[in-house]
């Protein structure tokens, strides 16, 4: 079966052609009103962005690693602070530290793929231990799971820690019935074409309630600009979403509402039929009853992964290792300072973890399909 329809790993070509007349006389519009930078739509989109979230303020820039440089800009984080970051996340969290000169320090992360807060406090001890400063914290909602939580909160509050949410892959979801873009100082997201809210082409947002925050943040995306054109009174730099983009997302976001409802049925569908037998030592996803899931990733955990993974693609079904290297192993990283307790979890998760594909568009016929394969090999493995 399905040798007729690939089963895609994440399927943007069916949302294409679900959106196709809406998306098609939206970019033409943009032709046709030749506004290619800072058009309307641009700014209808922000509003659009606020209204969804319920942020006071939404401002877009070029992609999701500007988004968090940018915030950390206007933090004014700079040399010998230390940031504190996961391990266990894509590049792009720590890269933006280092562009803008500050330490990043590496923290483990718990089972859930989320920041670990014991392994933050240790981190923070290291940190003074060592003389550094320990001025912010980039927690990383890996895979669409917010990592928002009241622990956390105490240890941020405590250390007067300034906040910045990576959002990249949480977009849409929320804690406690509040979406994402209302809890620390700065939530940044990003639409690049795989993530939950996708473009064209590249594209970011910053979030915030804070309004000198927002002030400077669109001053910083905007050269710096002060009250007008050529007036410049900040170091900034210049990260725009393109028209063209900002006319595609708003088309995409009138029905993110129902694919988020998808994600979240398929993600139940996963778990409650995909059977772990013993063992196949296959670990399913957390769920969790404060948190409403975006599920940029289906993301499961098994010591056979790379058999399991090997069987499936015998069965045309395509899977991803997000990620196979801790940030802390990667050349770039490798004398960057690690919490003393370690990054066990991290590591041990990069040699495990796999992701089943996950698309508002995966039929029923698949997501059978999937399962009963993923079934049949964990069957055979126990
Ligand atoms: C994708 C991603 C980013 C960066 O987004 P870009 O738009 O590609 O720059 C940042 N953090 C995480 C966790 C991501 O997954």
């Amino acid at each position: 079966m399905n040798n007729e329809k690939k089963i895609p790993f994440i399927d943007l070509k069916s949302q294409y052609s679900f959106l196709k007349n809406s998306i098609d006389s939206a970019i033409h519009k943009v032709l046709e009103h030749g506004i290619y930078i800072n058009g309307p739509e641009v700014r209808e989109f922000e509003n659009m962005l606020s209204d969804f979230t319920s942020a006071k303020h939404a401002i877009t820039c070029a992609n999701g690693t500007d988004a968090l440089s940018i915030s950390m800009m206007a933090l004014d984080l700079k040399a010998n602070d230390v940031v504190f970051v996961p391990s266990f996340t894509y590049i792009a969290s720590v890269e933006a530290i280092s562009v803008i000169g500050a330490i990043p320090f590496f923290v483990d992360v718990k089972d859930d793929f989320n920041i670990c807060p014991l392994s933050l406090e240790n981190a923070i001890n290291d940190a003074i231990t060592l003389g550094l400063k320990p001025a912010a914290v980039i927690p990383v909602d890996l895979f669409g799971k917010p990592s928002k939580s009241e622990e956390l909160d105490s240890i941020f509050e405590h250390w007067s820690l300034k906040v910045i949410y990576d959002a990249a892959q949480s977009f849409g979801a929320d804690y406690k019935g509040v979406k994402l873009g209302n809890f620390g100082d700065i939530t940044t997201t990003s639409f690049f074409p795989a993530k939950p809210l996708g473009c064209y082409g590249d594209g970011g947002a910053i979030f915030t309630n804070n309004d000198d925050l927002a002030k400077k943040i669109r001053s910083i995306k905007n050269h710096g600009m002060g009250k007008h054109k050529y007036e410049h009174v900040n170091v900034g730099v210049n990260s725009r979403l393109d028209t063209i983009q900002a006319a595609i997302l708003i088309e995409k976001l009138k029905i993110f509402p129902d694919e988020l409802k998808k994600r979240n049925q398929i993600a139940e569908y996963y778990n409650n039929n995909i059977k772990p037998v013993h063992r196949s030592d296959l670990t399913l996803p957390h769920t969790s009853e404060e948190r409403c899931y975006a599920w940029a990733q289906y993301t499961v955990v098994s010591k056979n992964r790379d058999l399991i993974m090997e069987k499936l693609k015998a069965f045309g079904i395509p899977t991803v290792i997000y990620y196979p290297l801790p940030l802390n192993k990667q050349e770039a990283y490798k004398d960057s300072h690690i919490v003393s307790s370690g990054v066990k979890t991290s590591e041990d998760l990069c040699n495990k973890v796999f992701s089943l594909p996950m698309s508002p568009y995966l039929d029923q016929e698949h997501q059978d399909y999937i399962i009963s394969c993923l079934n049949t090999i964990l069957h055979e493995l126990d």
